[in-house]
């Protein structure tokens, strides 16, 4: 089957790969140059946006922030999977705040905020600390702000104004206000359904960001009460868009209570961990459920944590002689910040990853993974 990918970076690139085995063949749409090219060898292949469409067998996607029409000329083929109104929710904050609602799934209490009056409005509902976030195109802590005491308020409200005012969108920009959160720790589910409405998860993961960015994940010991709750807050958001393929849900964890931040329709960074750690890795199980195929066990196979490399284009060889230690890089130019890569690493027991993870920090420099040896010690402390 040819599988046709909307976006052409490396979560299509791991499709690519995951997807071989099954004879399954995915090209990509790279939406800012408008060229259809192989996801791994950067082949261009001379097609346009349509015929590629027409010579798939499903069209998918990587990214939520796909123009809509180029969306609209995917849905039209009747091949999208997941659909429309499922990315737009990924790629509009206020989409995705209406979905949560819809579904009954916990969320952090929000106002839209278009004007002045609204700001002040919800700053006075919703009450300080604040975290404004700027609807359309925002990812990894972009557009957002943060207002902690009402004497930065009329500053916030500038920056914000002018942000807006800039904005090159071609749909209305807005802010979504949200009370903030003072959560435990941030955890996501990844997880896939088809179009039977079968679906399966993977474990919950634990998340550490770095400035908005994600740079740890591991995958949690199971907890049966949380991933319970997880479970079906992601049958409730899934059904909801009657989704098919790979969806994420990212989570605030404040005591034993999940409430939703956000959600990828999409393979997610937070899910890399399974191309080693489980059964069926994300991406496998994503053309899985595109493709009408029967989907793949989500079982941990053993603990996995998976670290990122930001901006880097180097990682000194020796990470590889750790045992069960994986790099996956993404032939990308390397950019201040940008994801270049990742490590997955493996143990056999929690205590035996904890021991590896420690060895593994220590080969890579603070500068260009921050926290990450923090993040190991805090592991080993716990096992
Ligand atoms: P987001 O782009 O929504 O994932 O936000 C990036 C990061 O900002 C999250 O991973 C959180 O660490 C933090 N954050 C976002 N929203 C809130 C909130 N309402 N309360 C507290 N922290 C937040």
């Amino acid at each position: 089957m040819n599988v046709l990918v909307m976006g052409a970076g490396q979560l299509a690139r791991m499709m690519a790969l995951a997807g071989a085995p099954l004879n399954l063949k995915v090209t990509a749409y790279d939406v800012n140059s408008a060229k259809v090219q192989h996801p791994v060898t950067g082949e261009i292949y001379p097609l346009t946006l349509e015929q590629a469409v027409a010579a798939a067998d499903v069209v998918s996607s990587e990214f939520e922030h796909i123009p809509y029409p180029v969306q609209a000329v995917c849905e039209a083929s009747g091949k999208f999977r997941p659909n429309s109104t499922a990315i737009k929710a990924g790629g509009d904050r206020r989409q995705e705040k209406a979905l949560l609602d819809q579904a009954g799934v916990a969320n952090a209490a929000y106002r839209v905020v278009q004007t002045e009056s609204e700001f002040y409005a919800a700053l006075e509902q919703l009450g300080l600390p604040l975290v404004l976030k700027s609807a359309l195109a925002g990812y990894d802590g972009k557009g957002q702000w943060r207002l902690k005491q009402q004497a930065d308020a009329a500053a916030v409200w500038a920056d914000i104004a002018a942000f807006m005012a800039g904005a090159e969108h071609s749909l209305p920009q807005a802010i979504v206000a949200e009370q903030f959160v003072r959560f435990d720790r941030e955890v996501s589910l990844v997880g896939a359904r088809n179009a039977q409405g079968e679906t399966v998860v993977y474990p919950l993961t634990e998340n550490h960001h770095v400035n908005g960015v994600l740079a740890v994940s591991q995958a949690l010991p199971s907890n049966e009460a949380l991933q319970a709750q997880a479970k079906q807050m992601f049958d409730a958001v899934a059904n909801q868009l009657s989704y098919v393929g790979v969806l994420a849900l990212e989570f605030f964890q404040v005591g034993d209570q999940l409430l939703v931040n956000e959600i990828a329709p999409r393979v997610h960074n937070s899910g890399h961990w399974t191309q080693q750690g489980a059964d069926t890795c994300q991406f496998e199980n994503h053309l899985r459920a595109v493709c009408g195929l029967p989907l793949g066990s989500t079982a941990l196979v053993r603990p996995t944590v998976m670290v990122n490399i930001l901006g880097e284009d180097y990682v000194d060889p020796a990470v590889l002689s750790l045992p069960s230690c994986h790099l996956h890089w993404y032939g990308k130019g390397k950019r201040p910040g940008r994801k270049m890569g990742h490590i997955n690493l493996c143990g056999d027991t929690p205590a035996q990853l904890a021991e590896r993870f420690l060895a593994l920090s220590t080969l890579l420099p603070e500068a260009g993974f921050p926290e990450v040896a923090d993040v190991a010690k805090t592991l080993a402390s716990k096992v």
